[in-house]
């Protein structure tokens, strides 16, 4: 029997999951068929009991609900633990087991980022959802020693810095309000600025004006596509890099997750480039609502 596999979000259209992943079964010759459920956070729980079911191989979890599922599984890895968010979940009988690949997706886009060059000790992160708590942990983890966090609604980077407390207890970690001049005098101090917001996935705009981004910063967007962000930071001289490395790589953990198999990588890479060049744009779905509706309040984006 064909086993199924299944990316609940909402919505989920535009995801490139789905490309990336069924091209790994059919070159692996896995019997198994990547699905894309859109379902909105009141479906949610009715979603997590079906996959309960022995034709269900795994499922990836994304926007907007990588914190919201957390207390409907059985168990959690260290890493969903520790960043409180799920993008992954296999089953070990009925139970179901909650990870989270976006830490290793975003490890391996961080060591891409720095390349040879020693390990910095300072970021700027834009954004404080299930993907910014990745980034966070993943900075933790690399040695960071003072990571600072902007969010629209400050009270969530306040949270995202709440649960870190323990793991963060040697280092600095701060959440602080959008303010164009505070972030602008951060960066100044910083090495490293990532994206984890969904500003620019829809529009050509930035959350953060150019003029802001100094020659010297190594410059990350979760989004995979050459954003504005990103075209304004090679501008300046500052080295560049959208969010292929990271989807490709969370992606390729949770495969080896349900399969037990090495990820067939460079199928996968190509699944995404033929995607993207056939017209989906997204990393992981897409925000529910228009992203660039919204802008913060004190800093619109360079549009
Ligand atoms: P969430 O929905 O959990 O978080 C969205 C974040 O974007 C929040 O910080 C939110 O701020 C902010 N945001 C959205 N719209 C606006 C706006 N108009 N103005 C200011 N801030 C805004 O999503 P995720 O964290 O899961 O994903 C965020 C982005 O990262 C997406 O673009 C996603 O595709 C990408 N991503 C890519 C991955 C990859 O593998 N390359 C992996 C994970 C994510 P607020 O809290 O104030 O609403």
């Amino acid at each position: 029997m064909s086993k199924r596999v299944v990316l609940i979000g909402h919505p989920v259209a535009h995801s490139l999951s789905g490309a990336m992943q069924q091209a790994a079964f059919d070159a692996l010759g896995i019997d198994a068929k990547y699905e894309l459920w859109d379902k909105a956070p009141i479906a949610l729980a009715d979603a997590i009991a079906e996959v309960r079911g022995d034709d269900f191989l795994g499922v990836n979890i994304t926007i907007p609900h990588k914190e919201r599922v957390v207390p409907m599984i059985d168990r959690l890895t260290e890493e969903a633990l520790a960043t409180g968010a799920v993008n992954t979940l296999t089953r070990e009988g009925k139970r179901l087991v909650g990870h989270n690949t976006d830490v290793p997706g975003f490890a391996a886009a961080l060591d891409k980022l720095v390349g040879r060059q020693k390990m910095p000790r300072q970021a700027v992160v834009l954004g404080a959802g299930g993907g910014a708590r990745a980034v966070v942990y993943g900075l933790i983890r690399a040695g960071f020693l003072r990571i600072v966090v902007f969010n629209r609604h400050l009270h969530r980077a306040e949270g995202l810095v709440r649960h870190f407390g323990k793991s963060a207890a040697h280092m600095d970690l701060r959440a602080m309000p959008w303010h164009e001049s505070i972030i602008e005098s951060e960066l100044a101090k910083t090495k490293v600025l990532i994206n984890a917001t969904s500003i620019g996935l829809n529009a050509d705009v930035s959350p953060i004006p150019g003029e802001v981004i100094t020659g010297d910063l190594l410059v990350l967007d979760l989004i995979y596509k050459r954003t504005r962000l990103l075209r304004d930071a090679e501008s300046n001289g500052a080295h560049a890099m959208d969010g292929e490395t990271m989807l490709l790589h969370q992606g390729a953990a949770a495969f080896t997750l349900w399969t037990g198999q090495p990820a067939p990588l460079d199928v996968m890479s190509q699944a995404l480039a033929d995607a993207r060049a056939g017209g989906l744009r997204s990393a992981e779905g897409e925000p529910a609502g228009d992203a660039e509706a919204a802008v913060p309040e004190a800093a619109s984006p360079a549009g």
